[in-house]
């Protein structure tokens, strides 16, 4: 493998944010896909009208090991990122590719914790989602005015829309 091959392999293997719920909320197969042999290596694949999918975060996912990269289906073989891209072109450093890759992470970790602090600690769904039922929740809330819990979800908020801008921006248009 060459140097730059190496380069690109090793970027996704300090990132996972196409497999954690921070840039997408599921994964929908293909016709190509085998959904019995993915539902086999335990991808909780349901059928949603004429759609197959399963959510993200994905269960195959290992820190940021994917543990069913041989099989896994095409829409994770086929999508690259546009930091992979750039990177790929020679448009990007490595290192700054990661300095992406690295405040991403960081501002969807900020999100979770401020989330668990709301007392949103469903670490099963996509942060995007979970701060969806969250803002429902603070909307309806009588407290949602006050005090710390508003504080709190001001600077969740504010961590959302600048993780959203990072990943629009960098990642995923
Ligand atoms: S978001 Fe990009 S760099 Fe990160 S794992 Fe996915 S393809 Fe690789
Ligand atoms: S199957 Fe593998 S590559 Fe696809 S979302 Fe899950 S962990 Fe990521």
């Amino acid at each position: 493998m060459s140097r730059a091959l190496k380069s690109e392999s090793s970027l996704c293997l300090e990132c996972g944010i196409c497999c954690d719920g921070t840039l997408f909320s599921n994964v929908r197969l293909k016709e190509s896909d085998r959904p019995e042999l993915l539902r086999a290596l335990g991808l909780p694949v349901r059928q949603r009208g004429q759609l197959l999918r399963f959510s993200q975060p994905c269960a195959a996912l290992c820190g940021t090991h994917c543990a069913v990269y041989k099989n896994r289906p095409s829409h994770c073989r086929e999508f690259d990122c546009l930091v992979l891209t750039r990177l790929r072109k020679g448009e990007l450093t490595r290192e700054k590719a990661l300095g992406l890759i690295r405040r991403a992470r960081r501002l969807a970790k900020a999100a979770d914790r401020g989330l668990r602090r709301l007392g949103e600690t469903d670490g099963a769904a996509p942060v995007k989602l979970r701060f969806a039922r969250m803002s429902k929740a603070m909307e309806a809330s009588q407290d949602a005015c006050s005090g710390k819990a508003a504080r709190t979800f001001g600077e969740v908020s504010e961590t959302m829309h600048r993780l959203h801008l990072i990943l629009s921006e960098e990642f995923f248009r």
